[in-house]
This record gives structure tokens, C-alpha cells and sequence, in this order.
């Protein structure tokens, strides 16, 4: 009567296998098959783990070689045609095309790939997905989009888990989640206009399922928790009306990620066999689904955190599901809040971690052995897991009062901040006038994001000072030998305001979280982000606080080596609270506080050795909105804040800056003007510089760096080219307010076309200023 299941486990690997062979195969050295191989073992593996765990399904289609909804183009035969396919490639071959783009395609002016005639086709856009930091490939659709059914690549791993043997529940996206997502290649084309298309592609993949005898298919539509226009949520009841007339499988409806809100009677409504619901996101909602759902559906309660590295609190879960079984008789499917793609693999060997933190946290693995011991106890076997149960409780326990948790000076200062501690002493006309008096900078003045190129040897050095091979001393000695490099070639290079480059950092979130109190780090933590990148996402276990300065000793011997203002370097709160696991126990507002605290000293202590101009990175800002309307007030309200108080410490003649890219930042600037930064950098020149019109047209108040070039190439635009934006951006800010910088920083490109992009860039500033 009770089962369990997830929507879907992390494919990477507990060894990060599948990036290992992915890039290998990239690079030539595994054929094909081998990769294939590989993939299949991976999958085996993880749906082994999945049946010792007692799950009563094992989930297929949840894999990918690069991405779910890279998947679903296939899948349906929707490739884009500007990639100009000639029908001789493989699937494999066309997928990785689309993936990371082709520079063996063949193609003209009028195939709109958005590449030069004679360059590369691009990749498919890549996004956020939803609130995550992972990034998937955006479809493409237009009028001429048709689908056409291509199933083997999925129909063979159901094969692949039959034959295990296993029972296998087919997880894919929806349809109108897969049209949401995805983007119309013509303006003003409503891309819903293809739902009647592509419904009978859904009904032919559900008949060859049900011909293979699966019993269940997964439809996450994760646009649920979501703010729907009613076309949208027509969408919904159009499709799943069509699909339930399909014989088997069983449709689950699956949302993850946000409250149902005001989709929650819609979801209830929908003609499907069973709806998923995520109770660590949404937990207020749980028993008013219970009861709205019909009773002969089945309800999925995504009990277990699948976004979050914390142990569950077993027993309060128990509580809350015994609570639904009484609501609904029965018909209970137990799991974790969302696919397990977002969590390590597994955290409970983890060699970094020490055994007090190992037994507060839980990977993937971990988190199907909490739905086994769940699922124990719902069969009334409460005394066969006693065992697991206790020590659960125990975990929680011993967290809850330790002593690395919590921080008395922490929570004291917390209590005693002032109310204007995010208030800088003068509005920012004032602030302009004396910086302008103590930097006596050029008009258009030029800068950097921060980071230059991370040479092989940078790495190296890193890593031997690591693994302690490498002595302290003379790893600082590299790393100021760097330092220098950099000064003397932006010197050369003629820029304005310098940076010291940050040799010293593999990271600009794991570079602070290695140096303040509250963080630790895993040796084998990895999170996919895209493809085969993944990231090692920090764990914020306690109170936060900064034991001693980060960044001043490497920024004031810069500073030492040239006349001009070097720029200091920090990463923003929201962006280290984003980018790491947070922990559960207190609100993330108050967490980004205490982090917004220890950036804050940072600042203070940056002024005080002679810093004239810091940067506060906050990159993260944007994807920290809540994907509910209605939650955005209050998060843009503590995390703007969060900045103000670190960045509020310094004089009026200290410039302030802040940088943010992957654009989108139209529906917050009223937001970031609230940011109150001096100088805010922008990624702006894929948009050509649209993105800035919006800033012009908000009548932004503060000094602005819209990006001229595109740091993810190794193009080097001609000086023109950057020239023309700058008039674009001179068009719709005052020049007075205009910087001139790279998108990004400029840690993953090389030297050479570094210095050419920049010495370009300084040319187009000074034909700006009229000295050309
Ligand atoms: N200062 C960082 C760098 O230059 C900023 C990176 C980012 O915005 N993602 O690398
Ligand atoms: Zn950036």
C-alpha cells in the first residue's frame, strides 16, 4: 500500500565516472561504445543502489550523457535546424553538436545559428534550472518545429532495467513543462501553439512504454510551482486530458522546487493516476493536497530533502506521513522532495569531513537508505529499523547542540547591529564627487572583473601547495610572482583600475567559505552543474564569522607595485549563501546576515590598509529569487540588505563596486539600484547591449560597466566593435556614468587573446574620450 521511489539520481557518478569518460571521449580517446558502456554500467549501478534501498521502482529516463531535456530534443525529434544536420552524423554525434556546439558544420548566413558565416555552429543556450545551480540546454521552437517520436535511446535502458532484473518507472519532463522551457526562435511566437503537435509524440512514447510493461511514468511538470498564466495552466489540462486517455502506463504528476499555490486545485484536478508533491519546499501545503486530491489517486510525499545535505528528521517524518495515511486511507508513495541530481553522491566517506559532521549529513545514498527505513516503519516494522531511527534522532540531536553550531559573539553582534548599519554616510552624488577627487580617473575609465588567466602553472602551484608538497613560502612566493605578471601587464596594457588577478583562488565562493568560521568542504562533494562540470558546493554548518582577513595581504601587495588604484576583491553574501549548502536550522535571511557581516570587516580592513576601490561580486543574486511572485519582496528585501551591510563600513571616498552577470536583471532594478553600489559591472554583450537600455530606461543613479566583449570565447573583438557598443551604451546612460570592462572575469581564457581583447578595449575607451 505504501512505496517509495525518487524522481530521478544524481548520473555523474560516485567517482565522477561519466565526466571522465564524457571528456575523453570529447578528446578522442573513447570510442563511442566504450562511452555507451560506461553509461549503461553507471546506470546499473545507481538502480542497483535504488532496489537494495527497497524502492519499489527503479526510475529510467532520469540519465542523460549531458542533459535531461537534451534528452527530450531527441527524444521527439525537434533538433534545431540551423545546426544543418546533414542525416549522415549519429545521434550521438548531433546530441554533443547541439550540447557544445559544432565548428565541423557547414553554414551560411541564412541558417540563423547565431554564429558568424564560417564559424561554429553555437551550442544551445544554456539556463538555470529553475532555482538550481544546474544548467540545462534550452529548445529551440518556432512555427516550423515538428516532433516526430525517436525512443530507442530510452526504450533501451527500460530494457537495460528489466533485464536487471528491476521494475522500472519512467521519469520524463511533461510536454508543457518541456514548451516552457524551451524558447521561441521568432518574436511574438507563442510556443504553446505546438502543444497539439506534440501531445500525440507524448501518446506514442506511453504506448511503446506500456508495450515494455512499464507500469508508471513520471511527468515532472515542475511549471507548477510556478506563477501561470491561465494559457499555461489550460495547457495542463489539455494535455494530461489527452494523455490519460491513453491506456498504461500510469501517469505520476510530478512538482518539485515551489508551493503549488494557486495551481494546487489544478494539480489535484488533472486526470492523472498520481501527483507528486514536495513537502520540504511546500510543507504548509501537504494536508490541504491530501485532502483536495481524489482518493483513488495515489499522492507522492517528497519528504526527503532532495535539494539539501542534511539527515532528515526521520521521526518528525514519520509523524507527518502517518498524518496523510490517515487523510487518505492508503494510497501513499514516500520520497525525496526532487530528483536526487541535486546532492553528492554519496557524504558519508567523505574523507574530508570529520565523523561529527559526517553523521549530520546525507548524499544521495544516504538519502535512499532514510526512504528505506521510512518505508520499514510505514509497513508497521517500526522495531526491525529502531536501530536507524534512533540514530537519526541522535544526529539531529547532536547537532542541534553543538558547539561548532552556534556562536555567542555571533548572534550578539547580530542582535546589536545598528539600523543603518547598510547605510553608507552620503547619498551618492556626494560619494561620486569625492571619489571622483581621490581617484581622478579618465572619463569612460577601464577595468576588469577580477580574474586573469589561470595558467597551467597557476593550477599547478595550487594544487602541490594542497596536497603540501609545495611549502607555504614559496607558494606565496608563485603567487606573488602572478600578482605581479598581471600588474605589469595591465600597466602595459594602459587600464585604469587594476586587480590583482586572483591567482590565489580556485573559486570565488570556496576561497572565502576555506577561510571564515561556520563552512566545511568535501573531498568528493561533487554536484553536476552542465555536462560534464560539476561543482563541490561548500557546506554551511554554523554561525559564520571571520577569524582573520582574506584577501588583504594578497591585495595590498599589489597595490604596493603599481601607482594606479588596485581594486580589491570579495565575494558577495547571496552569492556564497547560493552557492553553498546552507544549513536548515535558521532562516537563510539570518544566515546571509552573519556571512554579510564577516564580508563587511573585509571591507573595513581593505579600506583601512589603503584600498580605494573594493568589488563585491554578486553573481548569484538573481537566481536567489524565489520562483513565487509573491515570496520575491521579502528575499530581495534581506538579500539587497545583506549587501548594503557589507559594503556600508567604507568613507564616502571609497568606490563601492559590484558585478553580476547572466543578464535577465529587467524585472529587479529596482533591486539592484537598492544595492546602492557605486559601480555596478555588467555581462552585457551578447545582449548588444539591450540589456542596458533597461537600466537607461529606469533612469539607474549610479556609475554603470556594461560588459563590450564576451569572455566565454577566445574571439578577439576588433576595437571597433567595442566602440560601437560603448555609443550604444552612451545612448541610453549618460557617458558620464559609463566603465568600460570584459563581461566576466578571465580566469578561463589565455593570455594572448587576453591582452589583445583588452589592449582593444582600452583603444575603444580612449576613441571614446577622444584621445583615438
Ligand atoms: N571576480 C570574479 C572573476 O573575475 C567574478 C566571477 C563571476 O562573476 N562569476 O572571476
Ligand atoms: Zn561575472
Amino acid at each position: 500500500m505504501i512505496k517509495t521511489h525518487i524522481l530521478g539520481f544524481p548520473r555523474i557518478g560516485e567517482q565522477r565516472e561519466l565526466k571522465t569518460a564524457l571528456e575523453r571521449h570529447w578528446r578522442g580517446e573513447l570510442a563511442a561504445e566504450a562511452l555507451e558502456a560506461q553509461a549503461a554500467e553507471l546506470r546499473a549501478r545507481h538502480w542497483r543502489l535504488q532496489q537494495r534501498a527497497g524502492l519499489d521502482h527503479v526510475t529510467v529516463g532520469d540519465f542523460a550523457l549531458y542533459d535531461h531535456v537534451a534528452n527530450l530534443i531527441q527524444l521527439f525529434g525537434c533538433e534545431p535546424a540551423r545546426f544543418g544536420f546533414s542525416g549522415r552524423e549519429t545521434p550521438l554525434q548531433r546530441y554533443f553538436v547541439m550540447a557544445r556546439g559544432s565548428t565541423a558544420h557547414a553554414h551560411s548566413e541564412a541558417c540563423g545559428c547565431g554564429a558568424a558565416p564560417g564559424d561554429a555552429a553555437a551550442a544551445l543556450e544554456m539556463t538555470k534550472w529553475f532555482d538550481t545551480n544546474y544548467h540545462y540546454l534550452v529548445p529551440e521552437f518556432d512555427a516550423g518545429t515538428a516532433f516526430s517520436l525517436h525512443p530507442e535511446r530510452l526504450l533501451a535502458e527500460v530494457d537495460e532495467a528489466i533485464a536487471l532484473p528491476a521494475s522500472p518507472k519512467v521519469a520524463l519532463l511533461g510536454p508543457v513543462s518541456f514548451l516552457h522551457l524551451g524558447k521561441s526562435r521568432e518574436d511574438g511566437f507563442d510556443r504553446l501553439a505546438l502543444l497539439e503537435r506534440l501531445l500525440p509524440a507524448y501518446e506514442q512514447l506511453l504506448a511503446r512504454l506500456a508495450a515494455r510493461g512499464v507500469t508508471w511514468v513520471q511527468l515532472d511538470e515542475p511549471v507548477l510551482g510556478l506563477d501561470l498564466a491561465p494559457a499555461w495552466q489550460a495547457a495542463l489540462r489539455q494535455a494530461y486530458a489527452r494523455l490519460a486517455r491513453a491506456e498504461l502506463p500510469l501517469p505520476m504528476l510530478a512538482s518539485y522546487f515551489s508551493p503549488l499555490a494557486g495551481n494546487l486545485a489544478l494539480a489535484c484536478e488533472l486526470p492523472v493516476a498520481g501527483l507528486h508533491v514536495d513537502a520540504v519546499r511546500a510543507p504548509d501545503e501537504l494536508l490541504a493536497v491530501a485532502r483536495c486530491l481524489p482518493r483513488e489517486r495515489e499522492l507522492s510525499v517528497g519528504i526527503v530533502d532532495g535539494r539539501n545535505i542534511w539527515r532528515s528528521d526521520l521521526e518528525a517524518a514519520l509523524q507527518r506521513l502517518r498524518e496523510v495515511r490517515e487523510l487518505r486511507g492508503g494510497r501513499l508513495w514516500v520520497a525525496a522532495s526532487c530528483s536526487l541530481l541535486h546532492l553528492p553522491f554519496s557524504l558519508r566517506q567523505d574523507r574530508a569531513l570529520d565523523a561529527e559532521l559526517q553523521a549530520w549529513l546525507a548524499g544521495a545514498v544516504e538519502k535512499l537508505d532514510e526512504l528505506r527505513v521510512l518505508r520499514r516503519a510505514l509497513w508497521g516494522d517500526e522495531a526491525g529499523v529502531a536501530r536507524e531511527l534512533a540514530e537519526s534522532r541522535a544526529a539531529r540531536a547532536a547537532r542541534a547542540a553543538s558547539l561548532r553550531v552556534r556562536q555567542a559573539a555571533v548572534a550578539a553582534r547580530v542582535a546589536a547591529l545598528p539600523a543603518d548599519a547598510d547605510r553608507r554616510h552620503s547619498p551618492f552624488p556626494a560619494r561620486q564627487a569625492a571619489q571622483r577627487r581621490r581617484l581622478r580617473l579618465p572619463a569612460f575609465p577601464t577595468t576588469t572583473i577580477g580574474s586573469f588567466p589561470q595558467t597551467p602553472a597557476i593550477r599547478a602551484a595550487r594544487a602541490a601547495f594542497r596536497r603540501g608538497e609545495l611549502p607555504q613560502a614559496d607558494y606565496r612566493q608563485a603567487m606573488r610572482q602572478e600578482i605581479e605578471l598581471a600588474v605589469r601587464k595591465q600597466e602595459a596594457l594602459g587600464l585604469d583600475v587594476l586587480v590583482h588577478g586572483e591567482a590565489e583562488r580556485n573559486d570565488m565562493v570556496e576561497y572565502f567559505g576555506e577561510q571564515l568560521a561556520g563552512f566545511a568542504f568535501t573531498a568528493n562533494g561533487w554536484v553536476q552543474s552542465y555536462g560534464s562540470r560539476c561543482v563541490k558546493p561548500p557546506v554551511l554548518f554554523g554561525d559564520v564569522s571571520r577569524p582573520q582577513a582574506m584577501t588583504v595581504d594578497w591585495t595590498v601587495f599589489a597595490q604596493s607595485l603599481t601607482a594606479r588604484p588596485m581594486k580589491g576583491m570579495l565575494t558577495g553574501p547571496i552569492t556564497i549563501l547560493q552557492w553553498s549548502f546552507v544549513r536548515d536550522d535558521q532562516p537563510r535571511a539570518d544566515t546571509a546576515l552573519q556571512i554579510a557581516l564577516a564580508i563587511r570587516d573585509e571591507v573595513a580592513e581593505l579600506e583601512t590598509a589603503g584600498i580605494a576601490v573594493i568589488q563585491i561580486d554578486e553573481p548569484a543574486l538573481r537566481e536567489g529569487l524565489p520562483l513565487r511572485r509573491d515570496a520575491r519582496a521579502d528575499y530581495l528585501a534581506w538579500a539587497t540588505r545583506a549587501f548594503r551591510v557589507a559594503a556600508s563600513p567604507v568613507r564616502d571616498d571609497t568606490q563601492i563596486h559590484t558585478h553580476m552577470c547572466y543578464a535577465e536583471f529587467n524585472d529587479i532594478l529596482p533591486d539592484i539600484a537598492a544595492l546602492d553600489a557605486d559601480v555596478i559591472t555588467l555581462e552585457t554583450s551578447r545582449s548588444g547591449m539591450a540589456l542596458l537600455r533597461a537600466f537607461g530606461d529606469f533612469r539607474y543613479p549610479n556609475e554603470i560597466g556594461p560588459g563590450v566583449y564576451d569572455i566565454h570565447s577566445p574571439r578577439v573583438p576588433e576595437a571597433a566593435e567595442m566602440q560601437r557598443l560603448l555609443r550604444k551604451a552612451a545612448e541610453v546612460i549618460p557617458a558620464g556614468q559609463l566603465w568600460v570592462n570584459p563581461d566576466c572575469g578571465l580566469k578561463t581564457r589565455g593570455w594572448p587573446e587576453t591582452e589583445a581583447a583588452l589592449r582593444h578595449m582600452v583603444d575603444a575607451a580612449r576613441a571614446l574620450r577622444g584621445e583615438g
